[in-house]
């Protein structure tokens, strides 16, 4: 598929997987994925698996993400990961505003753009999430919620940030239930938050932000969906915590 924004595909696996686990997920994805070089895969374990992890994929082209990070530098923060500490370990991309993050901990849009800033900051990109509930969609309002949140956690950012940020659009009714976006509703979405986008900043920007879709992705949906114009890869929750999943789902999306 011929696009001018490299396909990123991430797996989010989530508070799943043990360091033992973590490791033979990671091999078979080495296995696997070792001839791929059209898209930028990105494996996001949870901090426990970090180190260990970033070891077996030091020479390969696979990239470590985080699930989150604190907006603060290191200091007395009990619980809390600073980004210097995750720039230990490698680690080039961070997950930040997902939804169950935005539903449990109610991390609002404001602390959102302070820890993309922070991560910025760190030369971390951010893959800041975005997505409405079914409610809101059932009740007309996704374009509103998905600006809000776009402008709220993006805001404050530079143009030359935004262009290194990636936004994964994800549908909560969409996530861990089976029910996938058509293509069509992905896309539309996608669209809306790249004219966003050019209006936060300018068309050029714009052009440039990878926007991943979230919720579902599967082998056999994936092709239909990355075919989109403006679907520029995937964050994967379920389908990345097992090798054939994963694997096949970056394979069907070249
Ligand atoms: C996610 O949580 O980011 C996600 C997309 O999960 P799933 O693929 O399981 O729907």
């Amino acid at each position: 598929m011929n696009k001018d924004r490299k396909l990123i595909i991430a797996g989010n696996w989530k508070m799943n997987k043990t360091v033992a686990e973590s490791l033979d997920l990671v091999k078979g994805l080495k296995r696997e994925l070792s001839n791929i070089k059209e898209v930028d895969i990105v494996v996001c374990p949870p901090f426990t698996a970090l180190c260990e992890v970033s070891k077996e994929i030091i020479e390969t082209d696979i990239r470590l993400g985080a699930q989150n990070m604190s907006e603060k530098g290191v200091g007395a923060f009990t619980g809390e990961i600073a980004a210097e500490m995750l720039k230990e370990f490698l680690v080039r991309y961070v997950i930040l505003g997902h939804s169950e993050r935005r539903q449990y901990q109610a991390e609002p849009d404001e602390l959102i753009s302070r820890r993309a800033k922070a991560a910025h900051a760190a030369s971390i990109k951010p893959i800041v999430c975005v997505g409405e509930s079914l409610e809101q969609r059932e009740s007309g309002v996704t374009e509103q919620i998905v600006g809000q949140q776009l402008r709220g956690s993006l805001a404050g950012l530079t143009a030359d940030q935004v262009v290194e940020t990636i936004v994964a659009y994800e549908p909560v009714w969409a996530i861990g239930t089976g029910k996938t976006a058509t293509s069509g509703q992905a896309q539309d979405v996608h669209a809306f938050i790249r004219q966003t986008l050019g209006e936060m900043h300018d068309s050029g920007v714009a052009k440039r932000v990878r926007i991943q879709y979230g919720g579902s992705v599967k082998p056999g949906n994936a092709r239909e969906l990355m075919s989109q114009s403006d679907v520029d890869g995937a964050l994967v929750g379920g389908a990345s915590l097992e090798v054939r999943s994963f694997s096949e789902i970056i394979k069907n999306s070249i």
